[in-house]
């Protein structure tokens, strides 16, 4: 009797140990990751059903517009069942931040793929793709030499000559929340009143709309983010192609601080329950394969200049980029869009 119940006692600690101990906790309860995105589901799923061949994790995907994603995790609070925002612009990614709807994750391996000015500080939130706000010129009435910066587009010769989307758009916002990080609000507030008293028209339409604006002649240059560019030069629509031919990119402030970028970007969420699995996902898209993959298909940059880019994005030449931390443009986002208002900037 004693003998059987030490035997009985010895299996079940063994079931136990091996339940709990040996077998890795992760691999039970961590095969599947909940992502919210705000990318086009084509511009990411196949990444996704690459990692899970690779991982064996299943990937569940809720693709919405960014603000709307922001949400949705703030009135979901701990109950969301996501583990990860996907969405774009440092902006959007610290309002996200600041909503406290994101955790900070460490990962060396994190810290070593993403350079440092292009996620949080504090491991809240990682840059996925670095995106350039350009400027795109008529190729037929401006000569690249009489451009220079963004800075210089204030200039009385620019009158009526300029196109940009409105001053809602976070693209813009950020922008100007990088002039205010780098020349300080009173130049800013130069730069803008200059800037609006040139627009051609009222801002109006995406980005690929002030293109086609200056391919039409309503205006002889457009401050564009420089995927809409390589989209419309890759297009099957043939309008695009041909509005995208008339034009050509200069990368501004290359004498100075370099060409304003952003970044899309993902973090992981303060309700996530699949925290290792979240990591390893990021881990995935910041590895080689994944950035070059990424940044093609969507015409950006990968966050790593040693990763290959497409040709469409070689023909454009390398550039210096502005090494700002990009959580500036969230941190100087409410006083970019005050200082936009001020300036009549609709
Ligand atoms: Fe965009």
């Amino acid at each position: 009797m004693q003998r059987s119940a030490s035997l009985f006692h010895t299996i079940i600690t063994t079931i136990v140990v091996s339940l709990v101990g040996i077998a890795p906790i992760e691999s039970i309860i961590a095969d599947e990751v909940n992502i919210y995105s705000a990318r086009q589901e084509s511009l990411i799923k196949p990444l996704l059903d690459r990692f899970t061949q690779k991982t064996g994790i299943n990937v569940n995907m809720v693709t919405s517009k960014g603000d709307a994603l922001l949400t949705r995790l703030r009135s979901e609070g701990m109950n969301s069942p996501a583990d990860l925002l996907l969405t774009v612009d440092a902006g959007r990614l610290y309002r996200a931040q600041e909503a406290g709807v994101l955790q900070a994750v460490e990962s060396f391996d994190l810290n070593n793929k993403i350079p440092i000015h292009l996620r949080s500080l504090d491991g809240q939130w990682y840059g996925l793709s670095v995106r350039a706000r350009v400027l795109v010129y008529a190729k037929d009435r401006v000569q690249p030499s009489e451009l220079s910066s963004y800075e210089a587009l204030s200039e009385p010769t620019w009158k009526g000559r300029v196109c940009i989307r409105s001053s809602s758009n976070i693209y813009n916002q950020s922008l100007v929340a990088g002039m205010i990080a780098s020349q300080g609000m009173a130049d800013t507030e130069t730069w803008l009143a200059g800037l609006v008293s040139n627009f051609a028209r009222p801002p109006a339409g995406g980005d690929r709309d002030q293109i086609k604006a200056v391919a039409a002649g309503q205006c002889d240059v457009a401050i564009v983010n420089s995927y809409y560019l390589g989209a419309m030069i890759s297009s099957s629509d043939k309008t695009q192609q041909d509005a995208a031919s008339k034009v050509a990119l200069f990368w501004p402030n290359q004498k100075g601080r370099g060409t304003h970028i952003n970044i899309s970007g993902i973090g992981v969420t303060r309700a996530a329950k699949n925290i290792e699995s979240a990591k390893q996902l990021i881990s995935f898209l910041a590895s080689d394969e994944s950035q070059q993959w990424y940044a093609d298909r969507n015409n950006e940059f990968p966050v790593r200049d040693t990763v290959q880019v497409s040709s469409t994005l070689e023909s454009w030449g390398s550039f210096k980029a502005d090494t700002i931390n990009v959580t500036e443009l969230g941190r100087n986002n409410a006083e970019a869009i005050k200082a936009m208002d001020r300036a009549g900037w609709k």
